[in-house]
């Protein structure tokens, strides 16, 4: 699984000043999960050391100068950004790492300055984030300082295998009876991010029109490609952790029921992480047998050894 990143937050000596943005995370972390692809536009058309650059606004119209001798590299800079964008159809890539806040990979929030070169606004977008946006409306994308926070790295990660799965599965020529069964263990995945998704994939798995599996499949692709793009909440969680214990809340004794449903409710106080009700939940799984439970990526959705769900704050 491939996962491309600015190069200068894999700790590459591409910035501006011959410097690096190693982000430990990415480095220490995700590189044992992932083949990291570093992508660098700046340091691929302009070399390093280089002179600093950065977004301008004049009447409106956004420009890209250097900072000292006010060169408008905008074209140089939108044409690098294309092919290397193009790249990543062909790296086969399942999400995008940015370094924030510059005027090249930043995806939100990046400095515009007035004319006079003073004062401006934050937001911008990089030209390089601008193009990742454009060509891949659903490829996941995150910048390293908002990975910080537990909740947006749980989401990004979790959307990031789902994206990688649906592709693989896809690439296999699926059969309605693959898509049926590829649909049924992402059902509670899905129902925690969005309850309106889940309803519009059932439906187009159910395929009451007809259309012919091609058909079926595209729609199928654009709406789960959306459906993992949302972020989800503490209630939708909760609400799927009561599904779930619905599947063997017959099977156990009333002091069980009360643990069970005590640690559920810890969790939405956050109290408990997920990872110890997931924990209970997978266990009577497999002591009842469970094996619709069992196959729920909603269960496991990534290598546990990320162990993102071990964090309170991945949930909010
Ligand atoms: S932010 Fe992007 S363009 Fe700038 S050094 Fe890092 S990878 Fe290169």
């Amino acid at each position: 699984m491939k996962l491309g990143i600015s190069s200068c937050l894999l700790g590459d000596m591409c910035r501006y000043n011959g410097g690096h943005a190693k982000d430990d995370f990415i480095y220490d972390v995700l590189s044992h999960h992932f083949e990291l692809v570093p992508y660098c536009p700046e340091a691929a058309v302009f070399g390093t050391p280089r002179e600093a650059i950065r977004i301008i606004e004049e009447d409106g119209i956004q420009k890209v100068v250097t900072t000292k001798n006010r060169d408008d590299v905008t074209q140089v800079l939108q044409d690098i950004c294309n092919l290397q964008a193009k790249k990543i159809a062909v790296d086969r890539l399942c999400g995008f790492i940015l370094k924030s806040a510059s005027p090249t990979c930043g995806l939100e929030r990046v400095k515009v300055y007035d004319k006079h070169n003073t004062s401006g606004h934050k937001r911008g977008i990089g030209l390089f984030a601008t193009q990742i946006r454009k060509r891949y409306p659903y490829l996941p994308l995150e910048e390293e300082g908002r990975l910080q926070d537990a909740w947006l790295r749980e989401n990004f990660i979790m959307q990031v295998f789902a994206y990688a799965h649906i592709h693989d599965f896809l690439d296999t020529n699926p059969t309605i009876r693959d898509l049926v069964s590829f649909h049924t263990s992402y059902k509670y995945l899905i129902y925690a991010k969005s309850h309106v998704s889940y309803k519009n994939l059932g439906n187009i798995v159910a395929n009451q029109e007809k259309k012919p599996l091609q058909t079926l499949l595209e729609e199928y692709k654009e709406e789960f490609l959306k459906a993992i793009s949302l972020k989800g909440s503490i209630k939708k969680t909760y609400n799927v952790l009561l599904h779930l214990f619905g599947y063997f809340k017959k099977l156990v004794s009333k002091e069980e029921k009360e643990e069970i449903l005590g640690s559920m409710e810890e969790f939405k106080s956050g109290i408990l992480p997920l990872i110890v009700v997931i924990k209970i939940i997978n266990l009577y799984a497999k002591k009842f047998d469970i094996s619709y439970l069992e196959e729920q990526k909603f269960l496991n959705p990534y290598p546990k050894e990320l162990a993102l769900r071990s964090n309170l704050k991945a949930y909010k």
